[in-house]
This record gives structure tokens, C-alpha cells and sequence, in this order.
């Protein structure tokens, strides 16, 4: 089977986590290829629910290699505590492994990014707060310290004190605010260090291995195309590429080797944090949505914005990212509704579009509307007996957006599925 991507088809939250988790059983890695702590994915499988932001979602599966890889930002707080919480659950974590070429999230990384944040008055992005941008502004800035920098104590240190010297100049005469303590980033640096060098691989064997043993690996993406840096709805967007080509270089895998990309698309919008969301649903149907679908985010608990499906995305996706299926998620938090409506196109002083505009600023849903179906359907495992409305609703999706679904879920949990 060789190598899969799982992605985002929308602004995140799709559920890609469950999917990495289910998929997972016939993987020997799994590798994350972006993004830092600053989203989660919850998976709820036979030890219990937990909500993993770093560590890639194949770590309940015995004997799979779990790698943090080269694109990613590690918080190495925020790496303890979740290592933390999944050896409480009683979960191995042998087969956790950080690539020495991921970048590390600083301390004064979050500085930067609360104090930034605090100072747009107007025109706030919405950041979590986590320092990724600034993680991966001081990569671009080749000022960033690595995973691999954790091996070497000495240079670790004079690269922390480098790197607290200049953010400090940035936190005090940018922002005004009170600059940050050499010694307690890097004492919370070396405890880090001591705990996590020896996690720290070159990914490139790995990777060699599993090619030459036909593994199946898993690359598992974060957030998804809404919110890729090049292809979201910039700047409302992450610092980094979701997409399947973000796969290639974030894990590194060849690009010709990705022959599978699993799009994971929900049943219907959410978008958390700011931004346009032009199928955003302000009344009843909305709060419906989020309450019945618990849609609150896993890492900051914000609640998100709802809506009802929007096409043109995921169409989107599909396109820049050559995904080849998809896998809808969440079709049962729609059994209540009596009607549904699909966004099929944009419109913008009266013109339509069915292209995913430069800036969604401003553009309103075109809506062809469905009939629900009104009964429940988590309990349902085969596609034929799915309502009919249900799969005229799954088929009318697969149709506007130009991949084959394969997987409905109607569940949180790993079984509550329907394979096409
Ligand atoms: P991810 O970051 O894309 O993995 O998504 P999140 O984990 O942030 O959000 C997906 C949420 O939906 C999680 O709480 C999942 O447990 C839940 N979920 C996934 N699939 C389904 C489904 O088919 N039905 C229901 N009701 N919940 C689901």
C-alpha cells in the first residue's frame, strides 16, 4: 500500500485523527509532517478518549512507529505533558520518535505571539497562542534550534541564550513588554532535553526502511487546505502546508511515492477562530449544529463557528492536493435536521462563482437544499441501509466535489463506520 495521507479538506477538525487511528492497523509508521500544538485531534478507541495535539495519532497501535517529522514545530512543554497523559492511560509510547530537523517552539516563541496578538487591535488572526508562526518565521529566519540541537548540552545552551538575547530585543522594543529570564527558558529547555534527546532520529532510514519493506505508512497532516499557508483563505491561515504535497517535504517521501490521499471532509462547516466562513450558520440550525456535533476545539476549547456544507473547499482540495478519496465524518449529527443545504457556488455583487475566490471576504453561499432524514443512523455499518435521503445527501457531495467518498463515520468511535 505504501504511503497514505490523510488531510484536511476544509478548516480543520474534519475528524482526520479517528481516521489516522483507524487506518493505522495495517501501518508500521505513522508520520506527522506539519504544524505544532496549536490543534488537536480526539480519538476515542478501546483505552479511552484522549486528545493528542502532537504525538501522531497511530501511537495506540502496538509496535507503530510514531514520528514527529522534519515539518513540524515540537513545544517540548507541550510534548512532556502529552506524553504525560498518554502513559497515564496506560499507552506505550516505545515508538514515539522526533525528527532532528523538526523545529522546537521556545518559550519566548508564546511571548511573541501573546504580545502580538494583544497589539493588533484590529486584524487579530485568531492565534492559539502556542508561538507557532513565530517558530516557523525564526525557521525561515534561519534562527530557529532544532531537535537534533537537543544532543549537544554546550551548544544547546549558547544557542538558547542567542536566541533569548534577540526575541527579548523584539519583546521589549516591539511590543513593550517585560523580557523574558536567560536562565529559567533554558533551565526548562535542558530538563526537556534531558528527557527527550534520545527520541531524537534522522527520519531518513526510516523512511528508507519502510520503502524497502512496502510498509504502510500513514502521513498524517493538521488543520487542512482552509488553512494551508498557500492555499487557505490567506492571512487567516497556519504557518505551514497541510495539503499532500506538504506531506512530501514534511515527512520526506518522495512526491511520487504518495499514490493515496485521503481527504477527510465533515458532513457539514466548522471553522474555529477568525476569519470569513461564508456558509456560517448565525441561528438555531447553527447552534444545533455545534451542540449536537460538540464542536469545541480539543486544544483551546473555543467553541467553533458552524455551518452547512460548503463544496467549494473541498473541491479545492481535491484539485491542488490530488486527493484521491474521501472520508466524510459526522454524518449523524445531521439526523435531526429536516432539511439540508449544500453551498454549491459563491456569490458577489450578483455574480457566481465556482472557483474558491482570492479572498473569501465578502462572497455569500449559492444553496441547493436537501431533504433530512430524520432517524437515527450511528448504529448503521453497511452503506444499504443508510436512509435514503442520507445517501442521496453523501452522494451529492461526492458528486460536487470530484473524489469518491470511501469511508461515512456515523461516530465518534473506531467501528462507527460505513465503508464504500
Ligand atoms: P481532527 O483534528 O481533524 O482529528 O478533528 P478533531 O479531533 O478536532 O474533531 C473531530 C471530533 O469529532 C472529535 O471529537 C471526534 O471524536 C469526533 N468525531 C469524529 N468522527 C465523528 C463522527 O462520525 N460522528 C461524531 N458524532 N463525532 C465524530
Amino acid at each position: 500500500m505504501g504511503f497514505t495521507a490523510v488531510v484536511g479538506t476544509q478548516w480543520g477538525d474534519e475528524g482526520k485523527g479517528r481516521f489516522v487511528d483507524y487506518l493505522a492497523e495495517s501501518a508500521g509508521m505513522v508520520v506527522r509532517y506539519q504544524g505544532g500544538n496549536n490543534a488537536g485531534h480526539t480519538v476515542v478507541n478501546e483505552h479511552g478518549t484522549f486528545k493528542l495535539h502532537l504525538i501522531p495519532s497511530g501511537i495506540f497501535r502496538k509496535g507503530c512507529v510514531c514520528l514527529m517529522g522534519p515539518g513540524m514545530v515540537v513545544s517540548l512543554s507541550g510534548l512532556l505533558a502529552e506524553m504525560d497523559e498518554l502513559t497515564a492511560g496506560g499507552i506505550d509510547l516505545s515508538g514515539l520518535r522526533i525528527s532532528e530537523r523538526a523545529h522546537l517552539v521556545m518559550p519566548y516563541h508564546i511571548a511573541l505571539d501573546k504580545a502580538d496578538e494583544a497589539f493588533r487591535k484590529h486584524g487579530k488572526i485568531g492565534s492559539t497562542l502556542k508561538g507557532i508562526a513565530w517558530a516557523y518565521a525564526d525557521k525561515a529566519l534561519r534562527v530557529g534550534i532544532r531537535a537534533g540541537d537537543l544532543r549537544d548540552m554546550e551548544s544547546l545552551k549558547a544557542k538558547v541564550a542567542k536566541g533569548v538575547e534577540l526575541h527579548n530585543r523584539w519583546i521589549v522594543q516591539l511590543y513593550g513588554q517585560e523580557p523574558l529570564a536567560e536562565k529559567a527558558v533554558l533551565d526548562e529547555v535542558l530538563a526537556a532535553a534531558a528527557r527527550l534527546k534520545d527520541l531524537v532520529v534522522d527520519s531518513v532510514p526510516l523512511i528508507r526502511h519502510a520503502r524497502l519493506t512496502n510498509m504502510n505508512v500513514l502521513l498524517e497532516g493538521q488543520l487542512g487546505t482552509m488553512r494551508d499557508l498557500d492555499w487557505g483563505d490567506y492571512p487567516w491561515v497556519t504557518s505551514s502546508s497541510p495539503v499532500p504535497g506538504g506531506a512530501a517535504v514534511g515527512a520526506g517521501i518522495p512526491p511520487q511515492e504518495i499514490k493515496r490521499s485521503v481527504g477527510v471532509v465533515k458532513a457539514y462547516t466548522t471553522s474555529v477562530g477568525e476569519g470569513p466562513l461564508p456558509s456560517e450558520l448565525n441561528d438555531e440550525s447553527g447552534l444545533s449544529l455545534r451542540e449536537i456535533g460538540m464542536e469545541y476545539g480539543a486544544t483551546t476549547g473555543r467553541p467553533r463557528r458552524c455551518g452547512w456544507f460548503d463544496a467549494l473547499p473541498v473541491r479545492r482540495s481535491v484539485e491542488v492536493g490530488g486527493v484521491t478519496e474521501l472520508a466524510l465524518t459526522k454524518l449523524d449529527v445531521l439526523d435531526s435536521f429536516p432539511s439540508l443545504k449544500i453551498c454549491t457556488a459563491y456569490e458577489k455583487d450578483g455574480a457566481q462563482t465556482l472557483e474558491m475566490p482570492f479572498a473569501l471576504e465578502g462572497w455569500k453561499p449559492v444553496y441547493e437544499e436537501m431533504p433530512g432524514w430524520r432517524e437515527p443512523t450511528r448504529h448503521v455499518r453497511r452503506w444499504e441501509d443508510l436512509p435514503a435521503a442520507a445517501q442521496a445527501y453523501v452522494k451529492r457531495i461526492e458528486e460536487l466535489c470530484g473524489a469518491p467518498i470511501r469511508f461515512v463515520s456515523v461516530g465518534p468511535g473506531r467501528e462507527e463506520l460505513v465503508t464504500l
